[in-house]
């Protein structure tokens, strides 16, 4: 009977809850109110040789370099989920060790394990910090990938650049990749890095703040060296051209984007000063949403808000986040309907002798 590796059959499934997501999605951490209309433009005038020929990244590859100031090697992926992807499968041996800081994004598990090569996972510190020295300390030969999410999710948390730089030193064998999936929430970047260290990757999204997660467009960076080995692993199409057509839109359009950040960095704040009031524990973020202490009624939480057309992602069963909620940050009016909705639901769930 055919069977699949044993490392795959061993893979844990990863199932996001993406059916039927029905009112203000503040579950995924996109951009809630969608893409510069200037990318909707570009689609409409989309001609059908566009789509009849086979898509070609390299010219818009040159525009992303200039955008990102000149890096050396780059290479235009599926998403990050992609990049992270052929990084493992550039780098990663059965024999190998992965070391990733959890709670984290799920894929730099799934896709490490999946090789067979080996994942520890190390338990972030206090309050989510990042544990640098603990991390340093599980360096050993056999370490082939660090994945870092930076600022993290679901944590919001970021780590600092001397201790990514020291990290970076400290593995001169090993990947290291810092996923700045939300670097437009942030502003620091370890980019100009990349040219200092020929073991350092960076990955940046244009699902989060530029909205277009459904085109599913990401951008890895490293080494020219490494890029070509990278780029060996993956399909000369990975990309579609209705993504690479509307891409060099996307990027023409920074006030757009500027504008979508700075409200979201507002908002975040306004619900950063809700949760102080409601008394809930937080952590501050660092990127698009908060992750919330609601304690033992999370998932009655959860559907209390979904009742009020509002979806929020349910992080409990994460390492270190027992009862957590994440909340992802739209626009003004759409905080002020969280804010709102959030009041009544705390409300709704709280034991009555809270309420009296
Ligand atoms: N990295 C992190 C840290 C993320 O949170 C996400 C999305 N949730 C991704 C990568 C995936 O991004 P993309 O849509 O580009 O695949």
């Amino acid at each position: 009977m055919l069977e699949a590796r044993k490392a795959v059959r061993s893979l844990k499934e990863y199932h996001p809850p993406l059916g039927g997501r029905v009112g203000l999605r503040l579950d995924f951490n996109e951009n809630t109110v969608g893409c510069s209309p200037r990318v909707l433009e570009r689609l409409r005038q989309l001609q059908f040789d566009q789509l009849a020929r086979y898509p070609e990244r390299e010219s818009i590859e040159r525009q992303i370099a200039a955008h990102l100031g000149d890096v050396a090697g780059l290479l235009l992926t599926n998403g990050v989920d992609e990049a992270i992807h052929l990084v493992c499968e550039t780098y990663l041996e059965p024999a190998d060790e992965v070391l990733i800081v959890v709670p984290t994004f799920s894929m730099y598990e799934i896709y490490a394990a999946a090789t067979g090569a080996q994942v520890i996972t190390i338990p972030a510190g206090p309050d989510f910090g990042y544990p640098t020295e603990d991390v340093l300390a599980r360096i050993s030969p056999r370490t082939r990938l660090i994945a870092i999410a930076n600022p993290n999710n679901p944590t919001g948390a970021v780590v600092a650049k001397s201790d990514l730089l020291r990290i970076l030193r400290a593995a001169p064998d090993a990947a290291v990749l810092v996923d700045e999936a939300y670097f437009d929430f942030y502003g620091e970047s370890l980019l100009a890095e990349v040219a200092n260290h020929p073991n350092l990757f960076v990955a940046r999204t244009f699902s989060k703040a530029y909205g277009l997660a459904g085109l599913r467009i990401g951008v890895l960076v490293g080494s020219a060296a490494q890029m070509a080995m990278v780029r060996r692993v993956g399909s000369p199409y990975n990309v579609n051209a209705v993504a690479l057509a509307c891409l060099p839109e996307a990027l023409a359009d920074q006030d757009y984007v500027r504008q979508y950040v700075a409200q979201v960095r507002q908002g975040r704040e306004q619900l950063e000063q809700e949760l102080r009031s409601l008394k809930l524990r937080f952590w501050p973020s660092h990127a698009n949403f908060v992750l919330v202490r609601i304690g033992e009624r999370h998932d009655a939480f959860v559907q209390a808000m979904r009742e009020r057309g509002i979806l929020l992602r349910d992080r409990s069963r994460d390492p270190g986040c027992e009862g957590c909620v994440r909340i992802s940050v739209g626009l003004g009016g759409q905080t002020e309907q969280l804010i709102v909705a959030l009041r009544e639901a705390i409300c709704e769930i709280a034991p009555l002798w809270v309420r009296l």
